[in-house]
């Protein structure tokens, strides 16, 4: 029924604790991901919604299925734990899919493990509808990210301030691989086992460098590229991932684990929303630092792989932890350029980027709407539209000086422009008309709470296509009222 191939279920036995998910009272179908398990060739019937929340809640285990909880470490805002692992997360096993890429399929929330330590290994409905929102959001914004295949209700409470819902959340990732697998080993001086994991990553998900002389330092450029873009492409959406913990930060390059994360409206650089993150460590703008400082980490525990000799295994972990910020710093104006509609390349691009972000921040302006507001005004032909166009632009500042100011030097900008280029256009395929605002996600849950999950399918509809024109969605296009703005995320597990 699921074409298993279970790679990390070979590896040696102190990678992982083998466990069973544990059995629920009441399973019912919240939402199934057909066309993805179309993708994974999944041989399931997407009508037969008893069987779909049979497999998906972890009752009945698909012939083949080899589960276990993965070993791992992680640095925790800044505080190094040495044990963490799949406290209540079971990867049932692979699957190679459509495109030939091995596929985990991961259960989240089905109880117990090894791992658990103080918790319960179940997750609350709340945080599953979220996580289930932001992959498909993801993936339909075209940014890499863990995807969600299925959704289901357990029919037993689980504990949280109060008794709540709980539910189990299918993951399907590149796979499960963190920062934090590696941290496990290096914290045993398990040298053995962190070559294993290199080498397993390497064919996994870097192909192209087995064979290669310095393979283990190119293995390491390339998680730093691929987290250094992927950063970049978070700050292009306005995305505040907020936990980037160590054992947050995948080897493949996908985004992953969506729990107090949030979508700026207000641009402000130093936004945070997590209830958690009381320092502001992982705030809007910190993000791609956070990033390398994680890249650093993973630097440290593969040191011995670089070079025999220490000092200059060391000077090439610098080498790559400097070409992060480069990395990142080409990768973001890159995004920038497109998002305000520029192909060609002019050394003062970054600058008028900047301003149009520092009018954004003194006027309080919506991220996604700015942005979108300015795809308008670019499509815009000459006379009343355009004029309309640019009111309803500069309507999003109070004051909204700056912003008037920025516009004449973007037009000048864009004059320059070669011929053939059409800014409005690729604008469009950059600048979403529909994210998924927190207040929508929140609205969601609350009524899925009162049992109506109406709101969260129509939400995901709306995400399904976030950078066309929909009259049909417009209540998501929106910045929040003042009322309605989240102010805070929480941990919520
Ligand atoms: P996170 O902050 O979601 O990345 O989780 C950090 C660690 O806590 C991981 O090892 C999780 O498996 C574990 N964890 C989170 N929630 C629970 C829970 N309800 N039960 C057991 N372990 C959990
Ligand atoms: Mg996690
Ligand atoms: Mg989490």
């Amino acid at each position: 029924m699921f074409p298993f191939d279970n790679s990390y279920a070979r590896l040696p036995e102190r990678f992982f604790a083998s466990v069973y998910p544990e059995h629920v009272g009441g399973p019912v179908l919240i939402k199934f991901n057909a066309a993805l398990a179309k993708k994974l060739q999944l041989d399931l019937d997407p009508a037969d919604s008893l069987r779909l929340a049979a497999i998906f809640s972890g009752n009945v285990l698909p012939p083949g299925a080899e589960p276990l909880a993965m070993a791992y470490a992680g640095h925790q805002f800044g505080n190094f734990v040495p044990q963490l692992g799949d406290g209540r997360a079971i990867l049932l096993g692979e699957v190679v899919d459509a495109e030939g890429v091995r596929r985990d399929i991961q259960l989240k929330g089905s109880g117990p493990t090894p791992f658990s330590r103080r918790g319960d290994g179940r997750a609350a409905l709340g945080p599953v509808l979220r996580e289930y929102i932001i992959s498909e959001a993801f993936a339909a914004l075209g940014i890499p990210a863990t995807r969600a295949l299925a959704a289901v209700l357990t029919g037993e409470p689980v504990y949280r301030e109060q008794a709540v819902p709980g539910a189990v959340f299918t993951r399907v990732a590149a796979s499960h691989v963190r920062v934090g697998t590696f941290q496990y080993f290096a914290a045993r001086e398990d040298g053995d086992a962190i070559r294993l994991l290199a080498d397993y990553v390497i064919d996994r998900h870097y192909p192209e460098l087995k064979g290669r002389e310095d393979a283990y330092l190119a293995l390491l450029q390339a998680v730093a590229e691929r987290q250094a873009k992927l950063i970049a492409r978070w700050l292009g959406i306005g995305f505040i991932h907020g936990v980037m913990n160590t054992d947050n930060m995948t080897i493949s390059g996908e985004s992953i684990d969506f729990g107090p994360c949030a979508f700026l409206d207000e641009y402000d650089p130093m936004k945070v929303f997590s209830s958690i993150d009381r320092q502001g460590r992982y705030a809007y703008r910190n993000q791609p630092g956070i990033g390398q400082w994680n890249i650093a980490r993973l630097a440290e525990c593969i040191l011995p792989l670089l070079d025999a000799n220490e000092e200059t295994a060391v000077d090439k972990a610098n080498g790559v932890l400097k070409s992060f910020g480069e990395i990142f710093q080409a990768e973001w104006i890159a995004v920038f350029r497109r998002k305000i509609g520029l192909a060609s390349e002019e050394p003062d691009d970054a600058q008028l980027v900047q301003d149009l972000l520092s009018a954004m921040e003194e006027g309080r302006a919506d991220f996604t709407l700015t942005f979108r507001r300015l795809t308008d005004l670019a499509a815009a032909e000459e006379g009343q539209a355009a004029l309309d166009a640019e009111a309803r632009f500069l309507e999003g500042f109070v004051p909204w000086e700056k912003a008037e100011s920025f516009l004449p030097r973007w037009r000048a900008r864009l004059a320059r422009e070669p011929q053939t280029s059409d800014p409005a256009s690729l604008m469009r395929t950059v600048n979403p008309a529909i994210i998924p605002r927190n207040h929508r996600i929140e609205e969601a849950i609350r009524a899925a709470m009162d049992g109506d999950l109406k709101p969260f399918h129509r939400l995901l509809e709306a995400l399904s296509d976030p950078y066309a024109d929909h009259a049909d969605f417009d209540e998501y296009r929106e910045a929040p009222l003042d009322e309605q703005k989240v102010k805070m995320t929480f941990c919520g597990t």
